[in-house]
């Protein structure tokens, strides 16, 4: 990829800021080639607008490359963006089967990458581009007079130098993977468990590939209890079948196991569903022991080098002692620090877009499905920036690629001025065949096969 033209086209050094006009010629900057940031790309182009992609790793797909052993839920017919696939449907693309479920790996290979390599896309991509810091040019967020008639000033490390960018819309796909929360159950991130950071893994270690010989044999805790989590288990119950002495431990807050398994053969995603039923069958072949309620405190040192997980359950201490390797799946949480000179609107709780705050805060939806939303409910105080894709949801785990594809079709169409296309929002997302207003009102085995359409599902 020639990654230097669209920089050099439109890059200058800030002494040259002052003497350019207002620019309609200049590019939308795209941050972040993960699928909705290329997704975002495709609609625009197709539109013909003029775009930049800046993407901080060395390859697009970057985020889901460090998953890339582990296989989606969702057939490829939910994985790929319409407008993305009229590209690709120019060229020699082999396309995949639509029912087929692809690997982290297959995803970006089979999709990201050939759609990277489209002529359209090739030379609008600038890889090792990180972006620190978003301005308004000229203008700090205090002043508002002219705000929305200057550019945006976007300062980026491009391997390892500065380059500074203009645009004149901006949309943030940085997605959230990569700032894990921590294994604390109040969101706080202690020195003690950074110091401990070679025997805990955040993310999805390739248990059963190159990571593998940290787990064989030992004692690993999973705290979590999302989708990641039941991939890490799943993954240490085929090793044990191999390696007996592998010991596995499932820390979750929730009051009941089967809380976890969420829809089971419900899950309009047959694998969804299937990751679900196999954990639940995993469990009860006593392979996993599951610490249940359980709110994690700290991580600590423990003896021969090994870990302790301090805790309470019900308001009683307890200590889990001898780990040796901790795997925490706690979810992950935006980083809005380089938008922090632009005018935004987050809810604080979510960490969301706020007025998608409502349609998708966990406590509330737990379906897999939001109310399809567009151009208008991603607007931000600051004229054309938005923040799209899983980024777009904050703290949320149920960001589906779907739903971010149709949000960038509605702000393409947007910023192109097809105001009638941007305002028409269809989305038909699979549901996970739970809903949270029966899990909160349990107390026992949950109601968890009915899910009201008046209630948390519409
Ligand atoms: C194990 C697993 C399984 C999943 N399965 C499914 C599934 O079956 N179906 C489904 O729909 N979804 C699934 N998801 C969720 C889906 O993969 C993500 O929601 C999706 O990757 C989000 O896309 P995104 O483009 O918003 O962000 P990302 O894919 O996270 O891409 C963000 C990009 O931005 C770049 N970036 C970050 N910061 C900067 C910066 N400062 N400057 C420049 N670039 C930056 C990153 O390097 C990255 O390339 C799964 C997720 C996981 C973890």
């Amino acid at each position: 990829m020639s990654e230097f033209k669209i920089l050099s086209n439109c890059c200058q050094s800030s002494n040259d800021f002052e003497e350019k006009k207002p620019d309609l010629d200049l590019p939308v900057a795209i941050i972040g080639a993960g699928p909705v940031g290329l997704a975002a790309a495709a609609h625009l182009i197709k539109y013909n607008q003029k775009v930049i992609i800046l993407e901080a790793g060395s390859e697009v797909g970057s985020n889901i490359l460090t998953w890339s052993h582990i296989r989606l839920f969702s057939p490829w017919k939910y994985n790929i963006d319409k407008a993305a696939l009229s590209l690709l449907e120019k060229y020699d693309w082999n396309q995949p089967k639509f029912e087929d479920i692809p690997t982290g790996k297959e995803l970006v290979e089979n999709y990201l990458v050939p759609l990277a390599k489209t002529p359209e896309l090739k030379d609008v991509i600038s890889l090792d581009t990180k972006v620190i810091s978003i301005a308004r040019k000229n203008i700090d967020k205090m002043k508002t007079a002219n705000r929305e008639n200057v550019p945006f000033v976007i300062y980026t490390v491009h391997k390892g130098s500065p380059k500074f960018i203009e645009a004149r819309a901006v949309i943030d796909a940085t997605g959230t993977w990569g700032n894990p929360n921590p294994s604390n159950s109040n969101g706080v991130w202690l020195q003690s468990e950074k110091e401990l950071k070679d025997q805990i893994f955040y993310g999805l270690p390739d248990i059963l590939g190159k990571n593998r010989k940290r787990y064989i044999n030992n004692k690993t805790a999973v705290i979590g209890s999302g989708h990641s989590a039941i991939n890490a288990l799943l993954e240490l119950g085929a090793l044990k079948e191999n390696y007996p002495q592998t010991e596995i431990l499932w820390i979750i807050r929730k009051e009941h196991v089967e809380q976890a398994y969420g829809g089971e053969e419900k899950d309009a995603l047959e694998a969804r569903g299937l990751l679900g039923s196999r954990i639940h069958e995993l469990v009860d072949s006593g392979q996993v022991q599951v610490y249940t309620s359980f709110q994690v405190e700290r991580i600590l040192g423990g003896a021969n080098a090994t870990l302790k997980i301090v805790g309470e359950v019900k308001d009683s201490n307890i200590t889990i002692e001898s780990i040796n390797e901790v795997i925490v799946n706690a979810g992950n949480r935006p980083n809005y620090s380089f938008l922090s000179e632009l005018r935004t609107s987050i809810d604080f709780a979510t960490e969301s877009v706020e007025a998608i705050s409502p349609l998708i805060d966990p406590n509330l939806h737990s379906c897999g499905t939001v109310r399809p939303h567009g151009e208008k409910e991603l607007r931000q105080p600051e004229k054309n920036l938005y923040i799209v894709g899983s980024k777009s949801y904050g703290r949320a785990p149920t960001f589906l690629m779907a739903t971010g594809y149709e949000q960038v079709r509605s702000i393409a169409a947007y910023i192109a001025g097809d105001i009638e296309a941007s305002e028409k929002i269809e989305l038909d997302l699979p549901e996970t065949g739970v809903c949270s207003v029966n899990l909160v009102h349990a107390n026992s085995v949950i109601n968890k096969n009915s899910c009201d359409k008046d209630s948390c599902c519409s």
